[in-house]
């Protein structure tokens, strides 16, 4: 340890039990939980209940997701103490990471360069072990599973209402609504004590998944309209651009969902979507990946691009047209199958 206590984060620090990241929990006051950019209901929902668990404790937490975004369908479990900005006693405080497979994920180097100590809790099977400690658990459904469980390691028997709804929120999401392969006996035992807890599961599904704005149906609506087949139809493709999110008044949340209409198509091993960013950052698109079967993985395709995220699902971003992806696509997918050119 250098005598600062400014510490860069290691790049592969230790794998540790979660009994280890909840001491480090119990052992500090002050805390700033971050999630990633574009926050997804698992990010969201992993940070409301880390800043629950730990505002519960007493401590004092500030929630940290750029932009400070939150999806219009999670707004009603924002986090209260959600902010965009570094704060300035950032060397007083211990950084956790939730849902975060890699730093620049988290979008904030600052953050991870001035916190006393950087925590790292997730789910990604490609995560880089940027914290100082690490806990990742690829089996698990969603990285608010594992802030549920960090609740027993810290003694706190009876979490609140609000803390089970955001952790519920992780897992309804993130399973694709109790329906893709990481709908494990473990997730149905989750969403069992969730209940439990006090969740209305009805009331969670009305908000998050029956508040579609018009704007986004009419998105779906010229993203499927625009779907492209490859020649043997294992990849349904499509790209959304400016135009449409101008057209129709809609916003890049609103993208959401977009590609597992796709993957749904028969026969479809892979779905690729792509949208348009805003214009002016360091790239065009925004890419996602979605495959139905278990011998492909989409990470590593990702991850040609400097994306990454799960075997079925993951994401990059590119200035690369929709044919070049999806021709790269092909040859990968070809080259895990073992199929030919
Ligand atoms: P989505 O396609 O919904 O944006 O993301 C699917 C999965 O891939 C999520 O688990 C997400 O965290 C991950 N992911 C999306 N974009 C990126 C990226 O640019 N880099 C990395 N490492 N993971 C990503
Ligand atoms: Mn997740």
């Amino acid at each position: 340890m250098s005598q600062s206590t400014v510490t860069t984060p290691p790049e592969h620090g230790p794998a540790v039990g979660l009994d280890e990241i909840a001491a480090a929990l119990l052992a500090a006051d002050r805390f700033v939980v971050a999630s990633h950019l574009n926050p997804d209901g698992d990010a969201i929902g992993s940070a409301r209940a880390m800043e629950g668990l730990l505002t519960s404790l007493g401590k004092d937490v500030i929630v940290y997701i750029p932009d400070a975004a939150v999806p219009l369908e999670y707004e009603f479990i924002r986090p209260p103490s959600l902010t965009s900005e570094v704060p300035a006693d950032m060397e007083d405080r211990v950084l956790i990471c939730v849902d975060c497979g890699n730093e620049s994920r988290v979008k904030s180097e600052e953050l991870l360069a001035r916190a006393k100590q950087v925590l790292n809790v997730d789910h990604h099977g490609d995560n880089t072990h940027f914290g100082h400690l690490n806990h990742v658990r690829a089996s698990a459904a969603c990285a608010a599973e594992l802030v549920w469980e960090l609740a027993g390691h810290m003694g706190i028997e009876s979490p609140s209402t609000e803390v089970a709804t955001a952790v519920y929120i992780g897992l309804v999401t993130d399973t694709g609504r109790f329906q893709y392969s990481n709908t494990t006996p473990q997730a149905f035992e989750l969403a069992a004590d969730l209940l439990r807890a006090g969740v209305d599961s009805h009331d969670i599904f009305s908000r998050v998944f029956e508040n579609v704005t018009f704007a986004r149906t009419k998105l779906l609506g010229r993203a499927l309209e625009r779907a492209i087949q490859s020649e043997d139809g294992l990849i349904v493709a499509t790209h959304v651009r400016q135009e449409d999110f101008e057209e129709f008044g809609a916003i890049e949340d609103d993208a959401e969902g977009i590609v597992d209409a796709l993957r749904s198509v028969e026969g479809t091993y892979v779905a690729v979507f792509l949208r348009d960013l805003a214009p002016g950052g360091d790239h065009l698109r925004k890419g996602s990946l979605r495959t139905t079967r278990e011998d492909i993985d989409v990470s590593i395709v990702a991850r040609s691009w400097n994306g990454g995220g799960h075997r079925q699902a993951a994401g990059f971003n590119t200035s690369d047209d929709l044919e070049a992806v999806v021709a790269r696509v092909d040859k990968a997918i070809r080259d895990q199958l073992g199929l030919d050119d």
